[in-house]
């Protein structure tokens, strides 16, 4: 099957529900036994079957299913944010003691993570440059457990080589995890490049309304047990009813992402032509120096990147931004609207620098027409030329 037939027809199963198309919200903690023999016999945790609220129900395995098949992983587990999907991945496999190299263009949160947490729990931290590639192998240690990746780097969206990456730390005996929010199970085929733990924030493209916190971890064979006992034993649960909305985004998936593809190359290009336009930080781009990995490793481009300014007064910058009708100025991504921050990625990296030679913004297209779009951010200029000579 082609994915896009297989995103049609994973995850449910209407013989089994009256003929509904879609599994239900199925909503329980407790599950009760006709007797004791009944009880006493029940299903193990990491069975799809009703043990108890906390390890979901149908609904709940419908979307895992549903996510773990498109992206070719063994299995998934849903929790309650992609934050806690990172932290229950890394949970499952370090320990005190033992070494992690992070990429240092890691999503922010991630980061305080294993500052505040794995540190203080004995775990040696060690930030990398994103684009080592196979010079990973220097930084390995006989106690390396994992290097966690994350391509392309959040807010800076450096192209990683992960299948470099990921053949140095096998051969050393370490678990590859990577956070794939931006690459999806629809555009980036995590196991087949050597990704061992594929994260995501479902929050993102997966949900894709804006409305839903969740995270996903999807795992390989190997792999799967310690991740759902981590899950357990944290007593992390995603909501049966942010699961269903999660998978009723996830259906649509391709028909957004290609679409949003489409209007961010568009609006990529308008603005790598604009005078006020130092650099657009797009792998997606002929022109980004992470173009070649990413052709190689993705079928296609999540519809968030950066758009470096040539520098500008702090004002003028603003008058941008305020201008925009738009793009709403907000965190987060991956939902059916046009976003817009400005980021100031030198704060959150301790491995290598960022110094862009400009002010740098991170835009998500949305669902808009792209004519609408490029005009809104033709009237932010306009407001960034009028403030910078007043
Ligand atoms: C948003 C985001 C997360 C965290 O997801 P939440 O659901 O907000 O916790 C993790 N990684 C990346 C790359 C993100 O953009």
């Amino acid at each position: 099957m082609k994915k896009d037939t297989l995103l049609t027809h994973v995850g449910r199963d209407p013989g089994r529900y009256d003929g509904m198309v879609n599994t239900p919200v199925f909503r329980t903690s407790t599950v009760i036994h006709p007797n004791l023999a009944s009880y006493e016999t029940r299903p193990a945790e990491g069975e799809k079957v009703v043990r108890y609220g906390r390890y979901g129900t149908p609904t709940t395995f419908a979307l895992e299913e549903a996510v773990a098949q498109m992206e070719g992983g063994y299995r998934a587990v849903a929790v309650p944010s992609g934050l806690a999907a990172i932290t229950a991945a890394l949970c499952a496999f370090v320990k005190t003691g033992d070494h992690l190299l992070v990429a240092d263009s890691v999503y922010a949160p991630t980061r305080n993570f294993c500052e505040r947490q794995l540190k203080a729990n004995g775990v040696e931290v060690e930030y990398y440059d994103p684009l080592i590639g196979a010079g990973v192998a220097a930084l390995m240690k006989p106690n390396t457990k994992a290097v966690f990746c994350e391509a392309p780097g959040s807010l800076t969206f450096e192209m990683q080589d992960i299948p470099a990456i990921a053949q140095v730390a096998h051969a050393r005996g370490a678990v590859v995890l990577a956070d794939t929010t931006w690459g999806t199970p629809y555009f980036f085929r995590a196991f087949e490049r050597g990704v061992d733990v594929s994260i995501h924030a479902a929050t993102k493209y997966i949900s894709g309304h804006s409305d839903v916190m969740l995270g996903i971890v999807v795992t390989n064979e190997r792999c799967w047990m310690p991740v759902r006992k981590t899950v357990t034993d944290y007593g992390y649960v995603a909501s049966p009813d942010d699961c269903y909305l999660g998978l009723r985004g996830f259906r649509t998936i391709g028909v957004r992402m290609n679409h949003q593809m489409a209007s961010a190359l568009r609006v990529a290009r308008w603005l790598e032509a604009r005078g006020e336009v130092k650099r657009v930080i797009y792998p997606a781009l002929e022109s980004d120096p992470g173009h070649a990995i990413w052709k190689r490793d993705f079928e296609g481009a999540a519809s968030l990147f950066a758009c470096v300014l040539e520098p500008v007064a702090d004002r003028a910058l603003a008058a941008f931004v305020d201008a925009l009708e738009l793009f709403g100025i907000g965190s987060s991504w991956g939902g059916f609207e046009s976003l817009v921050t400005v980021v100031h990625a030198d704060a959150c990296r301790t491995a290598t620098r960022w110094n862009p030679g400009g002010p740098t913004l991170r835009l998500h297209i949305g669902l808009e027409d792209a004519d609408d779009v490029i005009a809104d951010l033709d009237r932010g200029f306009e407001a960034l030329a009028s403030a910078a000579t007043r």
